[in-house]
């Protein structure tokens, strides 16, 4: 039994349902399968856009694109010959929430997720509808509709394993073998049956739920890219696909290259190791990554890279044996939602460096300065224009020479590393070096772990 979820980055207009419908024929439905579907492309940003616009009171913008949003979906609708009254009745249902919002001028996180939800049920609703018009017996369904329970954290809400297990099985099991079932990725429901959003991307989270609680053989996930490379192919011109990757591996990877993906969704097939292959739908000899419990041999297998980051360092003697001072340091960025991305402290403990996004890392700055220089933390430093690396390969684990091996390579290119971190998961290597200098090092890994030569 398989599980496949069409992503958004391959569903822009008509020919693209047409293209996965005859697909999924040719595949041969034989009632083993399900398929989960993600929101047209650019759709759950609408929405989300929309949500801020009625939310304003800009009731002029709102309706503009809302009328885009039904304009696009109908039309899809026409060219495919199909009546989709159930689209229809979906933008009445969306278009009474939005005046709602409007009205009260008040947008409450639950009822944002709800409009956030659409995207989803308008492109199940179409390929369910094509699917028929051509002969599958095919039945959408919303995520909750399909079993997804989840708590209420709304925007980013988790499944609750135990319950969607059961439910999933319980709904969709008597379904298999004579329907085919199209799920709405991303969304699920609240035990007392709110609907809620699982975090964008998180349609691929819906696909192994599915698949783990259906103990599909394996789950694909059907975008626009290979799978995972060895690095991002505009910074390395022979950079490889990788065949076989661990789901460890796949988390420090998720968040690199062409493709980011939220590695949420590694956790629940983790749990019952089922099998995740990331595919891509225009190049369908290409058999893509496969994502399993094993993985492949090799120490370094991909390097990834961010861009944009600064470094910033706190110092002071103060901090020196000192329990709790992290907490401070910490407590403070969260507060203010900074998002912390690389830490690092050396055994004196006289300093803490952390990397954070450009962007933010002015305001980190002014709310030390301002919350916590004094007799703890005395000085504070900012570093921007860097650029992290990271090595990635679970096969570094106890294997010494590794990071010698790394940081010979980047030094030989006269290279100066600024900060570095290694969990001891040893999954990965990770440090900064200036902005300018991020891609000569990532392409010197990539000659010194021979990654276009990787087989496997
Ligand atoms: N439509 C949602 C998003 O864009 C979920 C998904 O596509 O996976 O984030
Ligand atoms: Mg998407």
């Amino acid at each position: 039994m398989l599980v496949m979820k069409f992503g958004g980055s391959i569903l822009n207009g008509s020919s693209d349902f047409i293209d996965i419908c005859d697909y999924i024929r040719e595949f041969g439905f034989n009632g083993d399968l399900v398929v989960v579907i993600s929101a047209m492309r650019g759709v759950t940003d609408s929405l989300l856009k929309l949500c801020g616009l009625a939310a304003s009171g800009d009731e002029l913008n709102a309706s503009k694109l809302l009328m885009d949003l039904e304009d696009r979906h109908l039309r899809v609708c026409e060219e495919l010959d199909l009546a989709c009254e159930d689209v229809r009745k979906e933008f009445e249902k969306l278009e009474r929430i939005v005046r709602g919002i409007i009205y009260l001028g008040e947008l409450s996180p639950r009822v944002r997720d709800l409009v956030a939800s659409f995207g989803e049920n308008f492109s199940g609703r179409i390929l369910s509808s094509l699917l028929r018009s051509k002969g599958v017996n095919s039945r959408f369904m919303t995520g909750g509709e399909a079993g997804i329970v989840t708590d209420n954290s709304y925007g980013n809400a988790n499944p609750l394993l135990r319950a969607t297990r059961v439910y999933l099985r319980t709904r969709l099991m008597p379904l298999l073998g004579d329907t085919l079932p199209v799920v709405a990725g991303f969304s699920g429901m609240t035990l007392d049956g709110k609907v809620t959003t699982m975090g964008r991307g998180g349609s691929d989270l819906t696909a192994v739920l599915v698949g783990s609680s259906l103990n599909a053989d394996e789950v694909w996930l059907w975008t626009d890219v290979d799978g995972f490379m060895t690095a991002d192919p505009r910074i390395v011109r022979d950079a490889k696909l990788l065949k076989r990757i661990s789901y460890a591996e796949a988390i420090e990877m998720a968040h690199f290259g062409a493709k980011r993906m939220n590695p949420k969704f590694l956790d629940p097939a983790m749990m019952t190791d089922t099998p995740v292959r990331v595919r891509n739908f225009r190049n369908r000899v290409c058999e893509g990554t496969l994502i399993s419990r094993e993985g492949s041999k090799g120490v370094v297998k991909a390097l990834g890279m961010r861009r944009g980051v600064s470094i910033l360092t706190v110092r002071g003697t103060g901090t020196i044996g000192r329990p709790g001072s992290a907490y401070m340091l910490f407590r403070e960025l969260s507060e203010r939602s900074i998002n912390v991305q690389m830490i690092s402290q050396s055994i004196s403990e006289s300093d803490i460096s952390m990397v954070l996004d450009s962007r933010v890392a002015e305001r980190a700055r002014g709310t030390i300065e301002a919350k916590l220089l004094g007799p703890i933390f005395r000085e504070v430093f900012l570093e921007r224009d860097c650029a992290a690396v990271a090595a990635i390969g679970s096969g570094m684990r106890g294997t010494p020479g590794v990071a010698a091996r790394v940081f010979k390579a980047v030094a030989s290119k006269g290279i100066n590393v600024k900060m570095i971190a290694q969990g001891s998961s040893e999954l990965s290597i990770s440090f900064v070096v200036s902005g300018e200098e991020g891609e000569e090092a990532v392409r010197s890994l990539h000659d010194e772990f021979e990654l276009s030569k990787i087989e496997d």
